[in-house]
């Protein structure tokens, strides 16, 4: 396998194709663990040229009529969707998700573009009267400047347009660096937002396996402003700490270790056909993806029966092969990371109904795993398992099912299948995540708030808030 023609393998600074000052790193085929091409390895060099880049367009970029930064973001969309299938290509190549995965993954992806098009004519302020009635309180919103976003590889397109969209929406330049596995569609999407107008310097992308140094080095350039970042709740928390130094804005999308919460009163194909959405989407390797099936003791084996013979059922094979429906692990170290948590669990007292143990040979591949019998404490019920793992827990009832799911640290997303309505409403609202499926096993939607609560994030993406998050306020005390 290679990597298309006239895919870009180059940095994106200040409009122009440049290599790193540091050298260069590989990008390996997760079906294979062949290479697909070398890109180059940002220096610290190389980040002050795109933060001076950035910079220096950032004046030029808030200034530009909304109307106009929204026609950009429209253009991008376009383009995305016109080039639906080379960039659903190039992700299953680089990233290993299906074919059908990633053709999904890119009309979600574009439309951040499309709904942030339709935001950015849309930034207000507020006029109000002081409680006193001695003044009024005007309120302007600008955008917060140079923005820094740092983006994982699962949906290596879909989380930097959930940043980018907002970003150039609300009128910020930005430095954009993806995850080391999957710089490739990030580098085609500098490449779309150059062609669609995006003048030169607002966007940035930096590539690197080296990714500590290079943030250090941008969050403690004063011109950087923001720091949005996309991955694991670990990372998530030494940024924290570092982007305190400058008390730098900070939206962070963490990890999940989401509950999928079946009541006895649920319709069970449904609640199967929802639970293969909700873990199997991405070969299981979404923060939203169901880690911890909770099933009401009634139907717990029904339940695992029927999702154990649909997970079981699914061709695995290369992402890039038009009959893959589960593709290969990321990387070597997530298929032993998976196999760790599973046979700690095993050894724990669970039964793998389907799978249980990694593929040998060339790639890196992880079965379709179904566990019963999971002990409510074992490694895979409270750390997230970034792949295609289903651990069945059996509940007593619905105070049952809130303890469970609401004992972890994470707060991402939770489902909830019931017959009733209102029953699962109420156990919606107890819930201690950030979003939730009711007889739904898909949440992401670009016009709806995503994000977690507990150690799962801060802020959201999407919907109307998620410009919020590129946006300050001003306000003035005045009168007339
Ligand atoms: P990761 O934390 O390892 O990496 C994410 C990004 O941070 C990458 O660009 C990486 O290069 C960079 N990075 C890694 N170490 C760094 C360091 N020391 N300093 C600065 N930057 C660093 O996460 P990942 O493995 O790419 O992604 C998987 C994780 O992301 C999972 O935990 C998943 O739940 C989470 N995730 C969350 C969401 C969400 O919206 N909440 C979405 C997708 C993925």
């Amino acid at each position: 396998m290679s990597v298309p023609e006239g895919t870009p393998t180059q940095q994106f600074i200040g409009g122009k194709w440049v290599d790193g000052s540091a050298g260069t790193f590989d990008v390996l085929d997760p079906s294979t663990g062949e290479v697909l091409c070398a890109v180059p390895r940002a220096g610290v060099d190389d980040v002050r040229r795109a933060v001076d880049a950035a910079a220096d367009a950032q004046a030029g970029w808030a200034a530009l009529a909304p109307r106009e930064r929204s026609e950009i973001l429209r253009g991008a969309f376009e383009l995305m969707i016109e080039r639906t299938e080379q960039l659903a290509y190039l992700m299953s190549l680089e990233m290993g998700k299906s074919l059908t995965d990633a053709r999904g993954e890119v009309v979600y992806a574009a439309e951040f573009f499309r709904w942030y098009a339709e935001e950015a004519v849309r930034v207000g302020g507020e006029v109000r009267m002081a409680p006193s009635g001695a003044n009024r309180i005007l309120t302007f919103r600008k955008p917060v400047g140079v923005c820094l976003l740092l983006t994982p590889w699962n949906f290596p397109a879909a989380m930097a347009t959930r940043k980018i969209g907002p970003a150039l929406a609300a009128g910020c330049a930005f430095v954009l660096k993806p995850a080391e596995d999957t710089p490739l569609t990030a580098l085609v999407l500098a490449q779309i937002l150059a062609e669609a107008g995006a003048p030169d310097g607002v966007v940035n992308v930096l590539t690197s396996d080296k990714p500590g140094e290079l943030v250090e080095a941008a969050l403690g350039d004063d011109r950087v402003r923001k720091l949005s970042f996309t991955g694991s709740t670990g990372v998530g928390r030494a940024l924290l700490k570092q982007a305190a130094d400058r008390v730098v804005n900070s939206s962070m999308e963490l990890g999940g270790n989401d509950p999928f919460i079946v009541l006895d009163d649920a319709d069970l194909d449904a609640a199967v056909d929802g639970a293969m959405l909700a873990k199997m989407r991405n070969g299981g390797q979404a923060c939203t993806a169901a880690n911890r099936f909770l099933v009401a003791e009634s139907v717990a084996d029904e339940f695992a029966a029927k999702l154990a013979d649909r997970m079981g059922a699914l061709t695995m094979g290369p992402g890039t092969s038009p009959d893959t429906e589960i593709g290969p692990m990321i990387n070597r170290k997530a298929v032993d990371g998976i196999a760790d948590k599973v046979s700690r669990t095993v050894d724990a007292g669970a039964k793998a109904v389907i799978g249980g143990s990694a593929v040998e040979g060339a790639g890196f591949f992880y079965p379709p795993t179904v566990l019963t019998g999971v002990p409510r404490d074992s490694a895979v019920a409270v750390e997230e398992v970034f792949g295609p793992v289903a651990p069945i827990i059996t509940i007593r009832d619905d105070e049952d099912a809130l303890a469970i799911a609401n004992s972890s640290e994470f707060g991402l997303t939770g489902y909830v299948y019931t017959g009733d309505l209102a029953r699962g409403l109420r156990v919606c609202e107890r819930l201690e995540v950030g979003m939730v499926g009711l007889n739904r096993g898909l949440v992401s939607d670009p016009a709806a708030p995503f994000g977690g609560v507990k150690q799962s994030g801060l802020g959201r993406e999407g919907g109307f808030e998620g410009i919020d998050e590129y946006l300050e306020t001003t306000y003035v005390a005045t009168n007339w």
